[in-house]
């Protein structure tokens, strides 16, 4: 791993022009073979990243964190594509029995105290869901927040590397990609929701330009911790 820290800014170099679909065969196959995953919420834009996963390479591991606080539409959703697009190693996780008995016994606590609510429901099982993993993929974009505009295709937040093969991307990118391919939209997009999380903290998106703005509405909060470590490039 150190060896991969010391040549972070020539692969960042290589990778910045380079198309997503040969980021995700370079990172999968030569770099990480065995010891990567792709980390999936299958929400609004999902399916262009998992289409793309799909075609380098459909055995790769797939993991869904089910926070038990998303809509039912997502996880028909998810099962829908893990069949379309052949996906052969999609993994639920999820939190801990006793976190949830400990400390959102009666499932409020994402309106007390979203952050912990957001620790215990995401960043734990992801976490310990990862150990085995020197690498995952995210379909994170730099357009999307302030936090994420200047974030590399590859990097490394003090825990493990995060490869981004879609940082690049444009809002039109991928509604160009879904056409192409005739991606099935998840169902609530034509609802209004634009960027799809746990239903207590997701609502339509009344701010077109800022297609995350339906995430924690009213909030200072814009993730949900599982990308906040340090990032090196
Ligand atoms: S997004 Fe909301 S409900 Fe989901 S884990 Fe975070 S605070 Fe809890």
């Amino acid at each position: 791993m150190a060896m991969l820290l010391d040549d972070l800014p020539a692969l960042n170099d290589r990778y910045e022009n380079a198309p997503a679909q040969e980021i995700i065969a370079h990172a999968a196959g030569d770099l990480f073979p065995r010891r990567i995953a792709v980390v999936s919420s299958f929400g609004a834009e999902s399916a262009v990243l998992l289409h793309l996963v799909a075609s380098v390479d459909p055995s790769l591991p797939v993991l869904f964190l089910d926070t038990l606080k998303l809509f039912g539409e997502t996880l028909r959703y998810r099962s829908r594509m893990q069949h379309f697009l052949g996906l052969e190693d999609v993994r639920v996780i999820g939190p801990r029995k006793r976190d949830l008995e400990a400390r959102d016994a009666d499932g409020t606590l994402s309106m007390r105290d979203p952050d912990a609510c957001c620790e215990i429901r995401k960043a734990e099982p992801l976490t310990r869901s990862l150990k085995g993993f020197d690498c995952w993929i995210t379909g994170r974009k730099r357009h999307q927040t302030t936090f994420r505009n200047a974030m590399p295709i590859l990097e490394h937040d003090g825990r493990s590397c995060k490869l981004n093969p879609l940082a690049r991307w444009s809002g039109a990118d991928v509604r160009g990609y879904f056409e192409q391919h005739k991606l099935p939209p998840h169902p609530l997009t034509k609802d209004g929701y634009h960027s799809i999380g746990c239903m207590p903290c997701t609502s339509r998106v009344v701010d077109e330009s800022d297609q995350r703005s339906g995430r924690w509405a009213g909030q200072a909060k814009t993730e949900c911790g599982i990308h906040l470590g340090k990032p090196s490039k």
